[in-house]
């Protein structure tokens, strides 16, 4: 294939263009924000589910003390009755002994439900506090995901425009070559990863191998709009008065 020198040095510029594109797909995909995100949402998520552990036996809570009081109200509504009995002077002297047995056992019975519901309380006062550390724990997790994410946010901006721009160049470069220089660069690169690349110093750009004598011999024999390619990586190698032939 043959292509002028000055069309084959232009190819470059290309190659620099699409290195600069891969490297912006690869930072892209490999931006140590993602993993750091991966991780801030893991620890958000435990801290999420052990807020809602949290509110979960805070409810439970309440309704134990709920019932705990509508048991003591219960429990004295019945001594208010027993001593409006016993006050009414209207029960006999068996029916006052039995009344003030069961008052005896009622107000024993209502210490006992008070215990109860003050050890729920002190119970109840403790989760509500862990309650409140896992809030603050809960934000400040969110708050390290929102700032990964605010910084991932931002380098994909940089990389956007970066890509902006090589693209465009990118753009104005592809027409200026002939249909075939072009095609054979696009095939190698797309399956070598390097479409074209300096020979310099008897070193192939693009795969960093020197080149062997009898093939510099070889290239330096040829003419200058022939289009060589590097034998080890197919890359095209564009000849420069610093390719050492
Ligand atoms: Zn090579």
């Amino acid at each position: 294939m043959k292509a002028d020198p000055a069309v084959q040095r232009r190819l470059l510029e290309l190659a620099e263009v699409d290195a600069e594109l891969s490297r912006v797909d690869h930072r892209r995909r490999t931006m140590p924000e993602l993993a750091e995100i991966a991780e801030a949402e893991k620890t958000a998520q435990a801290k999420r589910d052990a807020k809602v552990a949290n509110e979960t036996a805070l409810g439970d809570l309440d309704r134990e003390v709920k019932r705990q009081e509508k048991e003591i109200d219960a429990v004295r509504a019945r001594e208010d009755r027993d001593r409006g009995l016993l006050a009414g002077g209207t029960v006999n002297a068996k029916q006052m002994t039995d009344l003030e047995h069961e008052l005896t056992t009622l107000e024993r019975r209502q210490a006992t439900l008070e215990d109860e519901l003050l050890e729920l309380m002190e119970r109840r006062e403790a989760v509500e506090l862990d309650g409140q550390h896992a809030g603050v724990e809960l934000a400040k997790a969110e708050e390290a995901l929102a700032d990964a994410a605010g910084r991932r946010d931002h380098a994909l901006a940089d990389l956007e425009t970066v890509q902006v721009r090589r693209d465009a160049d990118r753009a104005k470069l592809v027409p200026t070559f002939p249909e075939p220089l072009l095609a054979l660069y696009e095939r190698v690169r797309k399956n070598k990863g390097i479409g074209a690349a300096l020979l310099r110093a008897r070193r192939c750009g693009a795969c960093r191998i020197e080149v062997d004598r009898s093939m510099i011999s070889r290239i330096a024999g040829t003419a200058a709009d022939e289009v060589v390619t590097c034998e080890e990586c197919d890359a095209i190698m564009v000849r420069t008065p610093e390719s050492g032939l």
